[in-house]
């Protein structure tokens, strides 16, 4: 089965997304964890970080730095970036993400 996110990537399934640019996209979190959740994800699929290859480095720095520029553009002066890897590192969905949370005071998990 085709991966969810991908799905959204080739809009063949609806969300909300605030950025897009040839490498990556970043959309609103279906089920927020703060009052801003985005995701933010490259639109190679790569299922992990554990699955990232010596190439994929500048595309993980182009990750950040897109956080960076939403933050910038949304007057958003504090965020938190996490990333969920495999099953026991609580990632849900297969595709790498990064979480964009802010809005509010954010505690470790
Ligand atoms: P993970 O646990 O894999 O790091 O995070 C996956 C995230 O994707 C979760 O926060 C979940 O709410 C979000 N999510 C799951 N399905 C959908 C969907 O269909 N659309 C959107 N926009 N977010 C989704
Ligand atoms: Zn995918």
């Amino acid at each position: 089965m085709e991966c969810l996110f991908c799905k959204i990537i080739n809009k063949e399934m609806t969300s909300e997304i605030v950025y897009e640019d040839d490498k990556v996209v970043v959309f609103k979190d279906i089920h927020p964890k703060a009052p801003i959740h985005f995701l933010i994800l490259p639109k190679k699929h790569i299922p992990s970080v554990d699955h990232l290859e010596i190439q994929d480095k500048t595309l993980m720095g182009e990750l950040i730095l897109v956080a960076q520029k939403i933050a910038k553009e949304q007057g958003i002066a504090g965020y938190k970036l996490m990333i969920n890897v495999g099953r026991d590192g609580g990632q849900i969905i297969d595709h790498l993400h990064l979480h964009f949370l802010a809005g509010k005071p954010i505690e470790m998990p």
